[in-house]
């Protein structure tokens, strides 16, 4: 089944990988409501400037980036390099607020969910928090991602009948073990999601509204965790990129 046949628009080419051009949160939520009546299922990845920059080298994450059907503009850097590429204005749609949007979404509609991933006490804590703050949520099950018999923990989620299962277990960690693992997993839509239950939890702090609206998140965290620098060099390699596929020098798909 392909995307547009389960309501997902398809998607954009860009730079090798790929991004699903949905208008606002809303869209996005609808796109998901629409896989979980359809019988198919989805794998969800967020694309963002560090992702690309990594994809141009590494063959391997080009591919596990490429096999996800859902693609969301994650990073302002993907949504420029839409603009200056193809003169498009997409919306973006972080994954940490798809999260929440997902959350809100599924304590309405009593989807099942299912959070895989981080260390143990931020696992934990994240579920407590999202009972708290959503009491009508069913959350049928959890795990931290820190394991090592991954069958078991496909058994556990099948076991839990989870319809939404959220993976943070790093990048491209956690697409690597989705895309392993998804035909087995019955759950209709998988997302990863990074380190957004250390952000629920409020071990790691959200970047405030000013820098989610103007896209500089990534700013925010290079100064609350200086110790991230080395993975923010791939900003400026990926700027070089955008401008070598602009000048013709790189051509897409
Ligand atoms: N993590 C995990 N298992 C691992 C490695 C990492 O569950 O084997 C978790 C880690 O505890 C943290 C998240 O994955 O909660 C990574 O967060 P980060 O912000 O680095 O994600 P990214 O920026 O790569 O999306």
């Amino acid at each position: 089944m392909n995307a547009s046949e389960i309501n997902v628009p398809d998607a954009l080419p860009l730079m090798g990988v790929k991004v699903t051009p949905f208008r606002d949160y809303g869209h996005a939520i609808e796109a998901v409501s629409g896989v979980l009546g359809s019988g198919s299922k989805v794998f969800s990845a967020a694309i963002n400037p560090e992702k690309i920059y990594r994809a141009s080298y590494d063959s391997s994450v080009r591919e596990l980036l490429n096999r996800a059907e859902i693609c969301i503009c994650d990073g302002i850097g993907a949504a420029l390099a839409v603009r200056a590429l193809y003169g498009h204005q997409i919306g973006r749609i972080t994954g940490v607020a798809l999260f929440f949007e997902l959350i809100r979404a599924a304590e309405k509609r009593q989807w099942k969910v299912f959070l895989l991933g981080a260390a143990p006490d931020v696992n934990e804590d994240a579920v407590s928090k999202l009972k708290q703050d959503y009491p009508l949520l069913q959350i049928v099950g959890r795990q931290d991602g820190y394991f090592n018999d991954s069958e078991s923990v496909v058994d556990l989620i099948n076991a839990s009948g989870a319809d939404l299962l959220f993976v943070a277990m790093g990048s491209p960690k956690q697409e690597v073990w989705i895309t392993e693992h998804r035909e087995k997993i019955n759950a209709p839509f998988c997302m990863g999601v990074g380190g957004t239950f250390d952000v629920v939890c409020g071990k790691v702090e959200w970047a405030p509204a000013f820098y989610r609206k103007t896209g500089t998140e990534w700013l925010y965290r290079l100064v609350k965790e200086p110790s991230r620098w080395r993975r923010q060099l791939a900003l400026p390699k990926f700027v070089w990129l955008l401008m070598r596929y602009k000048m013709g020098l790189i051509k897409d798909f």
